[in-house]
């Protein structure tokens, strides 16, 4: 399947009119590789006109139907894997092993998401006074607008917008105009698969296609991933517009390493959390907070020797543990950071710029970077860097330790090495997390348990995937019914209280 990128509306690939775009680059060879056309706001019209209308019929359709169809969607895209690997690695420059990984989370999410009646079929009571039953009815909120980042171009679309449709509604999607590609085939993956023609939209854009996707009175709800500067913003915006908003943000996930815990696997664990997918995930590890000197100076030997035995090389490079970064202005940040932390009297282990990788000179890559004695003082500890710089800090105590992940902005995952029950249950009860981990690096819950960060890594409440966006993407009616005979009086209409 080959289709030049453009929008999807009504069922149809639409070329874009040309107005605006953006290039599309390869990251592991720095080539312009496509040209991105934007939507404009009368583009938007047309798909969200064509979602309202699918929505209303797909909104009644049975769940037996839908699940059908989403049936068929996993099947689909387990047999597209090698076409859906290719096009994310060849946009994004994760190797095609990761992206598989990737495409196996998104299977999870499709497959919890037709259990979507499970969560939505609603309460009822029996004769709660004068025959009158009550019960609730889940129903879904219409048209959804999706926001996605580049960084996982089919598992957080996936996970999201599986759960959107299987209860209900229609989707208009914008994705991340770095990795525009693999939401053409979604599309047609799930028009294979036997979605009605307007469920599944996709308008390709950028910051404006979002302002006008927030503003669009026929999109009841937002559901967003990306940046917490743009996350905050979408959600103000979009709840100023009387819509629903869940907006997964930025994280900066600290990994605690207690004296007892098993050294080897916690530096693999940090090794592979913190460096995969050149550390472009919302859930990659990013500071290790040893706790003591000396377990700090042993893991620290043990983190340099795995670290240097990382292999760094295109998407397609089968040796590759990870691959470029995004964009040139996203090498240019990372590299800007390390210099940062540099000024700052944090200690370069080993230093990443200026790597080449034969044969891909004008790639954007950098390689696995790691400074210790990072503090609390420094940008390496205060920002999210969407990059392979990861580093090492040194409470004295596991108090200190969890006092310094606490006090940080973001709140999305956090994971604890130790043998020790008790550590670990302090640390799941008194860490401001979303997600956290016992001796597990990256605590991504299965699909069918909510997934979603606290702090400023989430604004809005519901979560991104499980039974919580099940709830998120439908609203709730509530109905008191009351079937007399014939020969009996009315209900009383009045609110008399007699105690
Ligand atoms: P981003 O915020 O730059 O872009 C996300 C989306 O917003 C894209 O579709 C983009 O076109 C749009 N956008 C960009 N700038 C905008 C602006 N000024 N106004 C309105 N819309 C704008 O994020 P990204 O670089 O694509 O993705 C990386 C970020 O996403 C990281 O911060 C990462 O932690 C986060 N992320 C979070 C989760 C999570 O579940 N919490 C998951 C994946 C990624």
């Amino acid at each position: 399947m080959t289709l030049s990128i453009g929008h999807f509306i009504a069922g149809q690939a639409e070329p874009g009119t040309g107005e605006r775009s953006g290039p599309v680059f390869n990251p592991s060879t720095g080539e312009e590789i496509a040209r991105c056309p934007y939507a404009s706001r009368a583009t938007l019209d047309r798909a969200v006109a064509a979602a309202g209308e699918a929505a209303r019929q797909w909104g009644r359709a049975s769940h037996a139907t839908r699940q059908a169809v989403i049936f068929k969607l996993r099947e689909l895209v387990i047999a597209n894997t090698d076409l859906l690997a290719e096009t994310i690695g060849r946009e994004h420059g994760k190797t095609l092993a990761d992206a598989k990984g990737e495409i196996g989370r998104a299977v999870e999410g499709i497959e919890f998401a037709v259990n979507a009646p499970q969560v939505t079929k609603g309460e009822f009571a029996a004769n709660v006074g004068g025959d009158i039953d009550v019960f609730s009815l889940r129903v879904p909120i219409g048209v959804v607008g999706a926001i996605t980042p580049f960084n996982f171009p089919i598992m957080v679309p996936a996970v999201m917008m599986t759960m959107a449709v299987s209860v209900g509604n229609a989707i208009v999607w914008k994705p991340s105009e770095k990795v525009p590609s693999t939401a053409l085939i979604f599309a047609r993956l799930w028009q294979q698969a036997g979605l009605p023609d307007g469920v599944f939209n996709v308008v390709q854009g950028d910051k404006d296609m979002v302002d006008a996707m927030l503003e669009h009175p026929g999109i009841a709800g937002v559901s967003f991933v990306g940046s917490t500067a743009v996350g905050e913003y979408v959600y103000q915006k979009g709840t100023s517009h009387n819509k629903r908003v869940a907006a997964f943000t930025g994280g900066k996930n600290h990994m605690l390493v207690m004296p007892d815990a098993d050294l080897e696997s916690a530096a693999s664990a940090f090794v592979s959390a913190g460096f995969g997918s050149a550390s472009q995930r919302c859930m990659a590890v990013s500071l290790l907070l040893p706790v003591g000197e000396e377990t700090a100076d042993r893991l620290r030997e043990l983190v340099l020797q795995k670290t240097r035995a990382l292999h760094i090389g295109a998407y397609n490079d089968p040796r590759a543990d990870f691959g470029a970064v995004v964009s040139l202005q996203s090498k240019q940040a990372v590299e800007r950071a390390i210099g940062t932390c540099i000024e700052q009297g944090g200690e370069l282990l080993l230093d990443g710029r200026g790597l080449r990788v034969p044969g891909h000179e004008n790639g954007y890559y950098i390689g696995p970077t790691l400074f210790d004695r990072v503090t609390t003082g420094m940008e390496l500890y205060q920002q999210e860097i969407f990059g392979p710089v990861r580093g090492i800090m040194r409470p004295a105590s596991f108090d200190e330790a969890l006092a310094i992940t606490n006090a940080h902005e973001y709140g999305n995952g956090a994971v604890i090495f130790t043998r020790d029950g008790k550590s670990a249950h302090r640390f799941m009860h008194e860490i401001e997390s979303g997600m956290i981990g016992v001796n597990v690096p990256v605590p991504l819950p299965a699909g069918f348990f909510n997934f979603g960060g606290l702090r400023r890594s989430k604004f809005g409440e519901g979560h991104l995937y499980g039974p919580d966006a099940a709830r998120f993407y439908t609203k709730i009616k509530t109905v008191s019914q009351r079937w007399p005979e014939p020969d009996q009086q009315a209900a009383p209409v009045s609110l008399a209280f007699n105690p």
